[in-house]
């Protein structure tokens, strides 16, 4: 149904009311199981290439329902984004990765920790307000929080959203552009938005070694970050050839299975303090 073009009717079809009455149940869930706290987080850790030191974490959202099955966020993001749950969900995301990361500070390692943020939360409100209420409170040194926008974000780079973003970088807070490669923004949106990371996204990381279109995109964007004093992360690396090939074209940091998959809270915990004495 989604397919069909311009001119085309649309027509009613029993697979559409499902399709709504589906996203209508889910909503109604996503505001239980935030009541009922059935959200948790899990911490990727992103390593630095040259050195191979632990460089931070990447806070993602998991959804445990009550029969113990997990929702995927692919899933449930879309909706907490259309419904508007996501402010509120996204404000509980914040807190919880800047408590964590306070708590790595008072083990003596300093590492950054990013969260993802929808463009819902950058439009509804004042976010810059909330973010600088959630650092005051867990105690995290502005520096240590880096808040990821994804590159469709910065389509809508006016108005309230520009100020916003400036507002959260006077706090000292650091920018990350996600998923870069895949949006619609141009070059002028990400000098605009002069992020301090830029993520590679995986479908370009993916097999680069061997694929020399992927091998020419990553090369072109870790030129253009490292001249725009930009740090170059490069997402979902999976093997040891991408790693070796990413490290020959100067790529400075790295996340991915190869490295680390997501960890429960308190096995990340467990890696900044084997990574502190090492
Ligand atoms: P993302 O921000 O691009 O996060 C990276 C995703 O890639 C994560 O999926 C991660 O588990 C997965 N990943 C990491 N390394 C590898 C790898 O080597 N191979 C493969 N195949 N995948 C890898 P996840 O956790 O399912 O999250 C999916 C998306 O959901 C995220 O993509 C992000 O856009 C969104 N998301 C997750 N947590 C939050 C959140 O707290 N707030 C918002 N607004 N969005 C979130
Ligand atoms: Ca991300
Ligand atoms: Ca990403
Ligand atoms: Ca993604």
């Amino acid at each position: 149904a989604k397919a069909s073009g311009r001119n085309a009717f649309r027509f009613f079809s029993p697979s559409m009311t499902a399709e709504v009455s589906e996203r209508l149940l889910l909503e109604n869930q996503l505001r239980l199981a935030l009541a009922q706290q059935q959200f948790y987080l899990e911490l990727q850790p992103k390593y630095h290439i040259a050195s191979r030191r632990l460089n931070g974490f990447e806070a993602l959202l998991r959804w445990r329902q009550p029969d113990g099955s997990l929702v995927s966020p692919a899933r449930f993001i879309p909706v907490a984004e259309d419904s508007g749950v996501i402010t509120e969900l996204g404000l509980w995301v914040l807190e919880q990765a800047c408590r964590t990361a306070t708590e790595w500070v008072r083990h003596g390692r300093q590492l950054t920790i990013a969260v993802n943020v929808s463009a819902r939360q950058l439009t509804h409100g004042d976010f810059c307000a909330e973010v600088a209420r959630v650092l005051r409170d867990s105690g995290l040194p502005p520096a240590l929080l880096e808040l990821e926008v994804t590159e469709g974000t910065l389509i809508d780079y006016s108005g309230p959203v520009r100020q916003q973003l400036a507002g959260i970088k006077a706090l000292g807070v650091r920018l990350a552009v996600d998923d870069f490669g895949t949006g619609y923004s141009s070059l002028a949106y990400l000098k605009n938005f002069a992020p301090d990371t830029v993520k590679i996204d995986r479908s370009f990381v993916s097999g680069l070694q061997h694929n020399r279109d992927n091998a020419a995109i990553v090369s072109a964007i870790i030129t253009l970050a490292r001249n725009l004093d930009m740090e170059s992360l490069a997402e979902g690396v999976e093997t040891e050839a991408e790693l070796a090939a990413l490290q020959a074209l100067g790529c400075d940091t790295v996340q991915g299975y190869l490295t680390g998959r997501p960890l429960a809270v308190n096995d990340a915990l467990a890696l900044c303090r084997l990574q502190a004495a090492a």
